[in-house]
């Protein structure tokens, strides 16, 4: 099937051609006509399989040929969970938008307030945004959600796991009407938070998914290295490494720190690597992606805030230096590469502390965890025995032999979080460097 097939404005097809885009996806088969019908969608299929035109091409048909309920409201509002998805989206939804007269624009945080508050009174048709910076201008007023026509939320069950469900209830609210569509995607739906919140966002939903995310992504080889302690980390580290001149590679820590002193590590062998992390400023956040895009560093290395969704060509290896404290965003993070149909390479080291995340992400989301040994390391650590492991999720089987997973409630870390993003508590970020990087993001 390909986009001029679809009963879609013909400007709509003719920016997809510039950007050589023709046939469709699998989810953008299945998504795009259920949404065209102006239904609700819960959508999950793998990363790098086209989501963000699943929706995208919809919405802006939707925006063509309808007529606005209000002069001056937004129509369409896509919700990303870091500002650095949300400016991908934005760009993709503003080629798709070429040559027509809607306007978008990118609302997220760490950017100047009284700009976008500038940019909010020229009334754009489509907000991109994360969800904290939009909640800010809705409270000041500077924005009114009466005529949302669409509500958008990509990487939908990330969101709730940084804490934002009190604003994207708050967001529902100020626009909860019979015309409102809303649509949700993301690689993983089967969390427990995730229908709650499809409960109360989505009126009788068209459920699709393409490839469960408990089946290995067939473009994305994965392997497992046991792991003794730090150093051998370093040490397994600078081995595994191995791309040739045009690929790239990021590398996934669980803490800020660790992303700096891995990548000063890798750039004293002259690897071209470098740092990424929620911690710097924003021109800095940007410039550190603008520069890996454009493949001037061979080496990202970065915590969860680059796990979700970010859409980077060269990448043909991702290696876990730790494995995330959330099993699915061990999804996420392996997505990186593999992405339309491209090859890539997934490595984890595990150690001790990485056990308890092993457990779950073999659990639900490997079938087969296929551990290797570095040439020339010895690893003592081979796993720790079940019955001394806690563990982070719950499995169980259903008929079918899916897996479904129930989290844990949240720990207070979270709730901490909300509050700073939603302003309640003094801006001034705490001091104490938070453990794990669930919380880098917006
Ligand atoms: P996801 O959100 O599912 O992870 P993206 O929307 O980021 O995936 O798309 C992944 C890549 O696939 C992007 O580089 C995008 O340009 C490309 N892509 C999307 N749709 C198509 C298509 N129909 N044909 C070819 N490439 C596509
Ligand atoms: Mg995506």
């Amino acid at each position: 099937m390909i986009f001029s097939d679809l009963p879609i404005d013909h400007r709509i097809i003719k920016n997809l051609e510039t950007a050589q885009l023709r046939e469709l996806t699998e989810i953008q088969k299945q998504a795009i006509g259920h949404a065209l019908l102006n239904k609700d969608i819960l959508a999950a299929s793998k990363t790098g399989s086209g989501k963000t035109l699943a929706f995208v091409v919809p919405m802006v048909h939707r925006l063509l040929s309808q007529r606005a309920l209000t002069k001056a409201d937004p129509r369409a509002l896509i919700l990303a969970p870091t500002r650095e998805l949300a400016k991908q989206v934005y760009m993709v939804v503003r080629q798709v938008i070429a040559n027509t007269q809607l306007k978008a624009n990118l609302i997220v945080g760490g950017e100047n307030y009284n700009d976008q508050a500038k940019q909010l009174k020229r009334n754009p048709h489509i907000i991109v945004a994360t969800a904290g910076r939009v909640y800010d201008h809705l409270q000041d007023r500077q924005l009114f959600l009466n005529g949302l026509e669409l509500l958008i939320l990509d990487e939908a069950d990330r969101m709730l796991e940084l804490g934002f469900s009190e604003q994207l209830g708050y967001i529902h609210k100020l626009a909860n009407h019979r015309k409102r569509q809303t649509m949700m995607f993301s690689a993983t739906i089967e969390q427990a938070q995730i229908k709650v919140m499809t409960n109360t966002l989505l009126r009788s939903p068209q459920i699709i998914k393409v490839d469960a995310a408990s089946q290995p992504h067939s473009d994305i080889e994965q392997f497992f290295y046991f792991s003794d302690h730090v150093e051998q980390k370093d040490e397994q580290l600078l081995k595994l490494i191995s791309i040739d001149a045009r690929q790239q590679c990021i590398v996934f820590t669980a803490t800020r720190d660790d992303t700096h002193r891995i990548a000063d590590m890798l750039n004293e062998k002259s690897m071209h690597a470098v740092a990424l992390n929620g911690e710097l400023l924003q021109n800095q956040r940007n410039q550190v992606i603008q520069a890996f895009t454009n493949n001037k560093h061979a080496i990202l290395v970065t915590t969860d805030l680059a796990a979700r969704g970010l859409d980077i060509r060269n990448v043909a290896l991702v290696i876990n230096y730790d494995l995330p404290k959330f099993p699915e965003e061990y999804i996420h993070r392996i997505g990186r590469t593999g992405r339309a149909g491209a090859k890539g390479t997934a490595l984890s080291l595990v150690g001790k502390k990485d056990w308890q995340s092993f457990e779950a992400i073999k659990a639900n989301f490997v079938t087969e965890a296929t551990f290797k040994t570095v040439e020339g390391i010895q690893t003592k650590f081979s796993g720790i025995k079940k019955k001394h492991v806690k563990h982070h999720a719950k499995t169980t089987k259903t008929k079918k032999g899916d897996k479904k997973t129930t989290h844990k409630p949240k720990t207070k870390r979270f709730k901490t979080m909300e509050s700073n993003e939603l302003g309640f508590v003094p801006v001034k970020r705490k001091k104490v460097e938070p453990p794990t990087s669930e919380n880098e993001d917006e």
